[in-house]
């Protein structure tokens, strides 16, 4: 984050907390439910919640919010841990709020003690209907009399497993007339007869979101809670459990969350496209799950720097998903080996090119000056990409037909002569002559040429694959396009081509990335091996899609 930059209104509220001495120092928390991978809209709170730490000399706590037993597993800890190690970020502790089930039914119980909760035996409809509209008040139930005796004599037999799931739950006893619909006896706890992922089967009663997480806040002393803008009305049940606790006071303060053009952002939908196979995997480089995005082949900075560039706001928008490519592409620049893959090639042949092969040197990033150079083997017979020959070249064409000269790529001059054509039409082979002094680095030959071209040498080249990726959906603002989500999936969102490589890519650093000259940025797949390599594209070299929507 640049120095300059002005604080976000969530940082202007620490800065002026740490001011009037209200802390000492600030703790954050990322608070990842484990029902899914992260994405890039969880990015964000990372950032934002690790960035207050940074910023402010404070630490963060990883807080697994894991009171849903159902749907939670350990894979999703494992994910969630590695893609918030992944962007950079370190936690103080690692938390979970099952940890505190002990603590939190001790809570309950205080709250039955002060005949602020009681137990309801009114089914889930019932409750609904009673508890009134925004505009009409709620009716109370008999249940909502029941002595504080017998409130937890039902609430321990909840405990001890003596109903069956929905029967009964606890509510806190607040207001049924209040304004916001959070406050007029909210749910507390409920049975579910789960098995949790680390509790096992001790419980059978599990706490509500309202009931867990501003405990676990306080139990954890985190000074600012943030969270998105939907939990806004949650503010006020939220301090008033603490108030009735009396414990640590830490508040809870909203932003807006993340959307993202051309994809969608909620675990439930992402799941969906894993377990109906539309993607293959929580980290299918299509997806905007985090690890998704590093398998792509995006880099941590270029994440931290999009989350900076589109800051905090207190009202949701949609964010072009051009900007994250901005980002990548700027970042990769800097960084990425240059390489030479030819996709759909043609063959070149020198004709007066006499030695066996040459090692030419090739500058591995032309915007790092320490990048260095790797070797480039060059012989009589190369690999050229069909488009960059023309049988009959238009004016402004600066690439190779008859008659034309262009520099292969830190190599030498060539002009072609000649070509051939297969019975369909179709080129073959181009003929050309080189010019033995016009070698890059020590050219001599006084010849000016116009266009570049990347090549490959034929008998030196090794087969690779690239994953040509789309956008997976084919509409900008999918929250409010109408029907079901899937039925907008973008059916061309992965184009595999194969095609002829440098030989430099087999022993290149499997975390490299590269930018294949023309191409785009490439990272190679994970799961490839140097006998068959496979590279995801991360982005192309321009903004080529925005262009095509324009036409
Ligand atoms: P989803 O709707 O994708 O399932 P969630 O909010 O249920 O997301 P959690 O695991 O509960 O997911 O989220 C952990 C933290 O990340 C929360 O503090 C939540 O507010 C934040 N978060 C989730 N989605 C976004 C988003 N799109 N933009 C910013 N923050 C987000
Ligand atoms: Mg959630």
């Amino acid at each position: 984050m640049s120095e300059e930059k002005s604080l976000n209104f969530i940082e202007e509220i620490v800065a002026a907390d740490l001011a009037a001495g209200k802390h000492k120092s600030i703790l954050t928390r990322f608070p990842p439910e484990p029902n899914g991978y992260l994405h890039i809209g969880h990015a964000k709170s990372i950032c934002l919640n690790f960035g207050l730490a940074q910023k402010f000399n404070g630490a963060t706590n990883l807080r697994f919010d894991d009171t849903n037993p159902e749907k939670e597993e350990t894979e999703y800890v494992e994910s969630i841990k590695a893609d918030v190690q992944w962007l950079g970020f370190n936690w103080i502790k690692e938390c979970y709020a099952s940890d505190y089930f002990d603590q939190l039914y001790a809570f309950a119980l205080q709250l039955i003690d002060k005949g602020l909760a009681y137990v309801d035996d009114s089914s889930a409809e019932e409750i609904a209907q009673q508890k009134g509209t925004p505009t009409v008040p709620g009716t109370g139930n008999n249940y909502r009399n029941r002595s504080v005796q017998e409130n937890k004599e039902l609430f321990e037999a909840m405990k001890a497993g003596k109903f069956k799931d929905g029967e009964k739950v606890l509510r806190a006893k607040i207001d049924l007339a209040n304004p916001n619909m959070h406050m007029r006896d909210p749910l507390l706890y409920r049975i579910k007869t789960a098995h949790h992922h680390r509790t096992g089967d001790k419980w059978c009663i599990y706490p509500m979101y309202d009931f867990a997480h501003g405990q676990s806040d306080s139990i954890e002393n985190i000074t600012h809670s943030v969270c998105t803008l939907e939990f806004i009305p949650h503010r006020a049940l939220y301090d008033w459990c603490i108030e009735q606790l009396g414990i640590f006071p830490s508040k809870q303060y909203e932003f807006a969350r993340l959307n993202m053009t051309y994809t969608v952002m909620s675990k439930r939908k992402l799941l969906q496209l894993v377990q109906e196979g539309h993607v293959q995997s929580w980290d299918d480089p299509r997806m905007p799950t985090i690890s998704g995005m590093r398998r792509r082949g995006y880099t941590p900075e270029s994440i931290r720097d999009f989350c900076d560039r589109i800051g905090i706001a207190k009202r949701e928008n949609i964010i072009d998903f051009s900007l994250l490519e901005f980002c990548v592409r700027e970042h990769l620049n800097k960084i990425a080996l240059r390489r030479m893959v030819v996709a759909n090639p043609i063959k070149l042949v020198i004709t007066n090119y006499e030695q066996a092969e040459e090692m030419l040197q090739s500058e591995n990033n032309p915007e790092d000056e320490n990048g260095g150079t790797r070797a480039v083997p060059f012989s009589k017979e190369l690999w050229i990409e069909r488009e960059d020959f023309m049988e009959e070249p238009t004016k402004k064409y600066f690439r190779l037909g008859p008659g034309l000269s262009v520099r292969l790529k830190s190599a030498y001059i060539v002009t072609c002569d000649s070509f051939d054509k297969d019975a369909q039409g179709n080129i073959t082979t181009v003929y050309v002559t080189y010019h033995p002094n016009s070698k890059s680095g020590s050219d001599t030959s006084g010849i000016h040429v116009k266009g570049t071209l990347h090549w490959v040498s034929a008998q030196h080249a090794v087969k690779v694959t690239l994953n040509e990726y789309d956008r997976l959906f084919n509409v900008e603002d999918l929250n409010s396009a109408e029907g079901d989500f899937k039925e907008y999936i973008n059916p061309n969102s992965l184009k595999t081509v194969e095609a002829y490589a440098e030989p430099a890519l087999v022993n290149d650093h499997s975390d490299a990335r590269f930018q294949f000259l023309r191409k785009g940025y490439f990272y190679r797949d994970p799961a490839s091996t140097s006998n068959n390599l496979v590279f995801n594209r991360t982005v192309t070299l321009k903004d080529a899609w925005a262009k095509e929507q324009k036409k």
